[in-house]
C-alpha cells in the first residue's frame, strides 16, 4: 500500500512521512485503518455503525420486533422500538441515578419477561489493543480479529454465533473500503 511511511521507509523515495488527513507523523496502515483522527467521526464511525446495526436487526428480528430482514447495510435503525416483550433502543441517552461517564449505549434491550435489560457496546479497536478493549466493551478489531469474550456476549444476547461472520465480513469490508478512499485522497 503506497502509504507515506512505505514510501518512506521501504521505497526511501524521500518522504516525509505526515498523515495526509490529520497531518500529524505516521502515515501507516495501521494509522489509517484505526489511529486516524480525521477519520473517527466518519469512517470509522460508519464501520462501528455497521456492526452495530447487525445487533440491532438481529434482536428486533428476536424478539419480534421487526418481520422481516434485510440486508445488514441496507438496514436503519429506528430510535425505539417496543412490543409487549421489549424495547430496543438505538443510540440513546439513558437516564441514571449516578452519573455515569458512558450514559449513551449503542444498543439497549429491555426484556420484560426476564426484567432484564442489556446494554450493547460496541469498539472496533487495532488488534493489539483488542485484549485492552475487550475489558470492558468487546466486538471485532480493525482487521477482523474476533475477541474470544464475543461467543459470550453473544448468548447473553440469544443470538446466534452465525452472526458473527457478518461481522467480521462487515469490518473487514469497510475496513478495505476505508483503505481505499483513503489512498485515492492527494499525498
Ligand atoms: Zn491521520
Amino acid at each position: 500500500m503506497m502509504t507515506n511511511n512505505y514510501r518512506k521507509y521501504i521505497l526511501k523515495d524521500g518522504t516525509v512521512d505526515i498523515c495526509r488527513a490529520c497531518r500529524r507523523p505516521g502515515e501507516s496502515l495501521r494509522h489509517i485503518i484505526s489511529g486516524c483522527s480525521h477519520l473517527a467521526n466518519g469512517e470509522y464511525l460508519h464501520r462501528h455503525n455497521l456492526v452495530a446495526r447487525i445487533i440491532h436487526q438481529q434482536l428486533a428480528l428476536l424478539y419480534g420486533l421487526v418481520d422481516c430482514e434485510v440486508p445488514y447495510y441496507k438496514y436503519l435503525p429506528v430510535p425505539v422500538l417496543e412490543n409487549g416483550r421489549a424495547t430496543l433502543y438505538w443510540d440513546r441517552s439513558i437516564i441514571t441515578d449516578r452519573t455515569i461517564v458512558a450514559n449513551k449505549p449503542d444498543i439497549v434491550i429491555i426484556d420484560r419477561s426476564q426484567r432484564r435489560a442489556v446494554l450493547v457496546d460496541i469498539t472496533i479497536p487495532h488488534d493489539e489493543n483488542l485484549v485492552k478493549a475487550e475489558k470492558d466493551k468487546s466486538i471485532v478489531s480493525a482487521n477482523g480479529l474476533i475477541a474470544k469474550s464475543l461467543d459470550q456476549h453473544l448468548e447473553r444476547l440469544s443470538l446466534g454465533g452465525w452472526i458473527k461472520g457478518q461481522m467480521q465480513k462487515a469490518v473487514i469490508l469497510d475496513t478495505a473500503r476505508i483503505v481505499r478512499r483513503f489512498l485515492s485522497l492527494r499525498p
